[in-house]
């Protein structure tokens, strides 16, 4: 793996709830994955939606579990009708998903957005998890890592042309967009290729030193039978979780095979 000289890279499993679940029965979800995931060395990580977000925080008072939300407004406050920002969520969650497909996709979110929402984790706190992926067209014509590089390159140069720096503890999830809700996924070999070159990619952009220590998760339809694929490919550090992370059972699979990873990890 890379940056073996140093401590190993985290492993990470988020689930994305998306838009399900209601205050009530978030509650009761949290509280079942989080007895179910108990495992040593595993980070885990529930993003409800937000009205959900002060019942799953309460719910998981007493665990390890972290919170995040699944998006946050690029500005800290103002006139923007029902938008919630980054120093309303830094009260409850300590995670935040920021650029996922279906935001790039229902709400125009563009790799300038993206990259001042990243701004925004970093000055109030939250640890953001930033998607990039391919869509199928561009995988089918032998675009995709191309296409992951320019998205990471334009949220690099937003961040640049506002003078600021990346968040020190930026994770970044390889989403690839035909496999998100498919039941379809990447190959573990082609998932680690493009760990590979994000890494790659932060390191010419000048953050040469840390890129090694980047977590990159893999996302699009995992499960607790497709997982090993991906952790099985030391550059992979975890997974971020849809439509699974809403089954406890699924979850519990998950995050075992996850603590396997960890584990080696720790005894390397
Ligand atoms: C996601 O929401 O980021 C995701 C990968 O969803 P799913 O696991 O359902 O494909």
């Amino acid at each position: 793996m890379s940056g073996r000289h140093n401590a190993p890279r985290p492993v990470i499993i988020c689930g994305n709830w998306k838009m399900n679940t209601t205050p009530l029965d978030a509650a009761m979800l949290a509280n079942d994955i989080a007895g179910a995931t108990d495992v040593p060395g595993v980070t885990r990580v529930i993003c409800p939606p937000f009205i959900c977000l002060q019942a799953v925080v309460t719910a998981l008072a007493d665990t390890d579990v972290a919170v995040g939300v699944q998006n946050i407004h690029a500005e800290p406050f103002g006139a923007y009708t029902g938008e919630v920002s980054a120093p309303m969520v830094a009260q409850l969650a300590s995670w935040a998903i920021i650029g996922h497909s279906e935001r790039r996709r229902d709400q125009g979110e563009d790799d300038a957005l993206v990259g001042r929402k990243l701004l925004r984790c970093a000055e109030f706190g939250l640890r953001p998890i930033l998607c990039v992926g391919e869509q199928i067209d561009d995988r089918q014509a032998g675009r995709a890592e191309a296409t992951v590089r320019r998205q990471l390159e334009r949220t690099l140069n937003e961040i640049e042309r506002v003078a600021a720096r990346l968040p020190e503890d930026l994770v970044i999830a390889y989403e690839p967009v035909w496999a998100i809700g498919t039941g379809l996924t990447a190959r573990g070999s082609d998932a680690s290729a493009m760990a590979q070159l994000i890494r790659d990619t932060l390191a010419a952009a000048g953050v040469a030193a840390k890129a090694s220590h980047v977590p990159v998760l893999y996302g699009g339809s995992v499960t607790s039978a497709a997982i090993d694929e991906f952790l099985a490919e030391p550059e992979i550090d975890g997974a971020l979780v849809g439509g699974a992370s809403l089954k406890v059972d699924e979850m519990a699979g998950i995050v075992a095979r996850a603590g396997i990873t960890a584990a080696a990890r720790q005894a390397a």
